[in-house]
């Protein structure tokens, strides 16, 4: 039976891996997903049969609380907000793997060897910081808790002098493992680190905190797979640890950040608002001009952001593409790393309405063709084509490289108002000479579009 268990959890691994690797391109992403399922199932059951850690009672009690809590979840949030329920998950992840590490601990009270205290010493910390973390994470997406930096004099002493503390504690528990007082203490230090280190970082950056804490709550569990000696728990928690790292630096890579610069740097704190004058100036032009602009066009790309997950328009607006390729017109699509609320979030849109692969072009690929596009059509999209980002340094999205829209001959932006962003940021772009803002929602706009063009 120990070997069949073994051999169990190297093929969950190994599906595990081969999942990840799928998930790297949009084309092989179901198959990714599916390996992933198998291998998770496999790992369930492997370590339902190895039962050694608590009896079928509560696994199975857990697993049906857990799972219609996660059913009904799952089935009622919105696309659009998905990025609050990562955090809220990646945060559960973490604080499961401090409490499992908790009660390990209780349970081997005495007789606990140097390597078990430091690993759960590891899960404890990492644990307690990711589920605090993620929770304000969670606050600041969700509207809860303001989205800009909270900060205060000496943050960052205070900060340094916490995890001084923390390392004290740490050091105090190894020595004296039964002493319980110094293992609440980690707790408790790391709950008000969490706090403490998400606050200071502005909305606009919480899509590289989230994939942070990801990677964070994947090493609370792998630092958990040594305390209960489980190789599965150990290699998991790595992929998760490693992959959340990855996706980190490739997202900071997009935002032109650096990870201590998000972490630390609380950008953002001031930012310039367009002068009331220059507001005023703003025209409200109807679909039947921008009709005209894209029927005189031959080249158009198109930007989607946010604003077209909110109007649900990516099967209207897929339906407008097939219309301007049909009238001759070269289309694209234009996708930004961070557009919308969660990474691939624009990929998952438009593979809902079957838009060809062919078709999107990815930031560095597009971005020096802008300048020959006779229209670039944003839709629901604001803080990926904010020039402030390449300007204005006090800006929560200086640094950010943004979708040259601004360099296309003309540009037609539809959304609803001249409200800013997921950032805060007025985006000077609906103000330049060249701009048609279309006022209303996107699937509206897009439908009446759609309406002028085949007429
Ligand atoms: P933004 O959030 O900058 O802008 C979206 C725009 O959509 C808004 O200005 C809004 O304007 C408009 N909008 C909303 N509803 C509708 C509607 N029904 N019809 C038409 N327009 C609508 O989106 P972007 O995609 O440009 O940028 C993404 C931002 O989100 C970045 O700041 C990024 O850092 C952040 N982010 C990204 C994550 C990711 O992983 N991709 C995760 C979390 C945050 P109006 O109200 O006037 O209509």
């Amino acid at each position: 039976m120990k070997t069949i268990i073994v051999l169990a959890y190297l093929l969950s691994s190994v599906l595990f891996i081969l999942g990840l690797k799928n998930l790297s391109s949009p084309k092989t992403a179901r198959r990714g997903n599916l390996f992933a399922m198998i291998a998770m199932l496999i790992a369930i059951i492997a370590t339902l049969i190895k039962n050694e850690i608590v009896d079928f009672t509560f696994i199975i009690t857990g697993l049906i609380i857990g799972s219609t809590i996660g059913v009904i979840i799952a089935r009622k949030v919105s696309m659009t907000a998905m990025p609050q329920m990562v955090a809220l998950f990646n945060g559960l992840g973490g604080g499961a793997s401090a409490f499992v590490a908790l009660a390990e601990y209780y349970r081997l009270t005495g007789g606990l060897k140097p390597h078990i205290i430091i690993s759960m010493i590891i899960s404890f910390f990492v644990g307690a910081v990711t589920l605090t973390g993620s929770l304000v994470a969670f606050g600041k997406l969700q509207g809860i808790i303001k989205s800009a930096p909270i900060v205060f004099k000496a943050q960052r002493f205070l900060n340094i002098l916490i995890f001084t503390l923390f390392l004290i504690a740490g050091v105090l528990l190894i020595t004296n493992p039964a002493n319980n007082a110094y293992l609440l203490a980690i707790l408790a230090i790391a709950m008000i680190l969490g706090i403490l280190l998400v606050i200071p970082i502005g909305g606009a950056d919480m899509p590289v905190v989230i994939s942070l804490l990801n990677s964070c709550s994947g090493l609370a569990a792998a630092a958990t797979g040594f305390v209960l000696s489980n190789n599965i728990l150990i290699i998991c928690g790595a992929l998760v640890g490693a992959s959340g790292m990855i996706l980190t630096r490739i997202m900071c890579k997009a935002m032109n950040r650096s990870v201590s610069n998000i972490i630390f740097g609380a950008v953002g704190t001031i930012s310039k608002d367009i002068k009331k004058d220059d507001k005023q100036k703003v025209i409200a032009y109807t679909e039947e001009d921008a009709s005209m602009m894209l029927e005189n066009a031959q080249t158009v790309i198109i930007i989607p952001g946010y604003g077209l997950a909110v109007a649900q328009a990516q099967f209207a607006l897929q339906e407008l593409v097939k219309t301007l390729i049909n009238n001759g017109i070269n289309v694209r699509y234009a996708i930004h790393p961070v557009a919308g609320r969660m990474p691939g979030h624009m990929n998952v849109l438009l593979a809902e309405a079957n838009v060809s692969y062919d078709l999107l072009f990815d930031l560095g690929d597009i971005n020096n063709d802008f300048q020959n596009t006779d229209v670039a059509l944003v839709v629901g999209a604001n803080d990926v084509v904010n020039p402030s980002a390449r300007a204005d340094k006090d800006s929560p999205l200086f640094g950010m490289p943004i979708l040259n829209a601004d360099q296309a001959k003309s540009v037609i932006i539809c959304k609803r108002s001249l409200s800013p962003g997921f950032s805060g940021v007025d985006n000077e772009l609906f103000y330049n000479k060249k701009t048609m803002m279309i006022f209303g929602d996107a699937k509206d706009s897009i439908n009446e579009l759609i309406k002028l063009l085949k007429t």
